[in-house]
């Protein structure tokens, strides 16, 4: 079967509401005991995704492993928002491929996530890697039991490039049993000009509170700690069908009792007042939030289409930092756009000491196929580029180290959630702020909430030792 992406019907959006398709789920024991390998690229929703994925294998009777030469079945999930993840994906296929010609001919390669979604890396797929067996595009999930239940020996893709329904019913294959990932809108409508996630997501599709506050209902009675409502601009939540805002579907949530609430990503543009009210009132709604600035430059910010000035952005982060106690704020920032001048670069520097970062992911432009920036003329020069975000990193590490400091010999509550990747003696978790911390801490605390004494602070993480026992 060949249904391949188009980007031209991945752009439209119609003003009609998107169908609620309750899934019913496929079992089978067709390939027991066959083994999986999962590997995700990219953002939260990826990886939440292939716990979609993860749930839909185990169904048929496959068994998660940790590497492709144990594999029956391996599943790349991608990532189509910067250049390199190309390359990423073509390296790791070598080796996919490699395998299956020197020692697995049986084994199933299928491809997924947002690269599925372009034209030319479907293309591309079908000419010089005929090795994939399957590939199929995030509107296309639900597809993937019949893809294998009924195995081609020709290549099999399934990607739709339609506006996209909304599906409920969905089983996860959750990674933890701490925290756990809350779908609650897909797709964006924003289409800031140097973005493909408008194309390989579709149109912005928010979930009926109903069935979210049931999923969040449901992790409170198995004993999640934390949720995390997830979205590509969760603040735009509801605005496309009649349901609760934002604001009110975070209170919501909120008095179901989880002990933690946090959400990722918002747009500035529609964080309302309201929202910050709410996550000031409520203690189980984390004082962390993610506020992309992409550029400190209103001229760029205009070429960007991100729909705020520089100084919109500022009053808003003021507002935040004045009415959430004790709120912790990260960024992410591009240099290099499409005629950043050094004059547009220095006014994301001046944004940058004015904020003070607790943290940012910086980024070189990229410019992604068919989005409107890739069309601007650039002629700055790569090196140049890379000296800005050297100096901007240089600059986003001080604030970050600040910040930190501010917790050394403070008590803080972090969230245990497993052995420390660093060191086995010792637990790992967040702040309420979201800081990385390591505890020495019995492990029977792993999934508690506990007071955590810092006592040492490093660049991306700190030291501590539970004071509550
Ligand atoms: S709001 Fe975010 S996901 Fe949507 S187009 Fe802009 S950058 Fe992309």
């Amino acid at each position: 079967m060949k249904n391949l992406p188009n980007m031209k019907d991945a752009r439209k959006r119609t003003s009609e509401t998107s169908k609620e398709i309750f899934l019913s789920n496929n079992k089978s024991n067709k390939y027991k005991g066959n083994k999986y390998y999962i590997r995700t690229y990219g953002c939260q929703m990826n990886v939440h995704d292939s716990e979609e994925i993860s749930a839909r294998l185990e169904n048929l009777g496959f068994i998660k492993v940790e590497t492709i030469e144990e594999a029956d079945i391996v599943i790349l999930n991608t990532c189509a928002i910067r250049e390199n993840a190309h390359d990423k994906l073509y390296g790791f296929l070598g080796r996919c491929k490699h395998e299956k010609e020197a020692n697995n001919p049986n084994l199933i390669i299928g491809i997924c996530g947002c690269m599925a979604q372009e034209e030319s890396v479907v293309n591309e797929l079908m000419k010089h890697h005929p090795y994939v067996d399957i590939v199929f595009g995030t509107h296309n999930m639900f597809e993937l039991e019949d893809m294998l239940l009924n195995k081609m020996d020709e290549q099999d893709i399934r990607v739709y490039s339609k506006e996209g329904e909304v599906y409920e019913n969905i089983e996860y294959k959750r990674d933890s049993n701490i925290k756990a990932w809350v779908n609650i809108q897909y797709g964006c409508d924003k289409f800031c000009t140097y973005c493909i996630v408008p194309y390989t997501r579709g149109k912005q599709r928010s979930r009926h509170s109903k069935e979210i506050l049931k999923e969040v209902e449901c992790l409170v009675k198995n004993g999640y700690k934390e949720v995390t409502l997830l979205g590509q601009n969760v603040n735009a939540y509801g605005k496309d069908i009649d349901d609760i805002s934002f604001a009110n579907l975070l209170e919501e949530v909120a008095k179901t009792g989880i002990p933690r609430v946090r959400f990722v990503t918002s747009h500035p543009w529609d964080f309302s007042d309201d929202m910050i009210s709410t996550i000031a009132k409520y203690d189980n709604i984390m004082p962390y939030i993610h506020l992309p600035l992409q550029s400190g430059s209103s001229r760029i910010l205009k070429l960007m289409g991100r729909r705020y000035t520089k100084e919109e952005y500022i009053t808003l982060f003021n507002k935040i930092k004045n009415t959430i106690k004790n709120v912790a704020i990260t960024t992410d920032i591009i240099v290099g756009f499409p005629g950043e001048t050094e004059e547009d670069f220095n006014e994301t520097l001046e944004v940058v000491n004015t904020c003070k970062y607790d943290g940012a992911f910086t980024f070189i432009y990229s410019p992604r196929e068919n989005t409107p920036a890739a069309k601007m003329e650039d002629d700055t020069p790569l090196k140049v580029k890379e000296d800005r975000l050297h100096k901007l990193n240089e600059l986003v590490n001080k604030y970050s180290k600040e910040a930190n400091l501010k917790y050394d010999n403070k008590v803080v509550p972090v969230l245990l959630e497993g052995v420390s990747e660093k060191d086995e003696n010792m637990l790992m978790g967040y702040t309420d702020t979201m800081k990385l911390v390591n505890v020495k801490a019995d492990k029977k605390y792993i999934g508690e909430i506990v007071n955590v004494k810092i006592t040492s602070v490093k660049s991306w993480s700190m030291d501590g030792e539970m004071v509550n026992e």
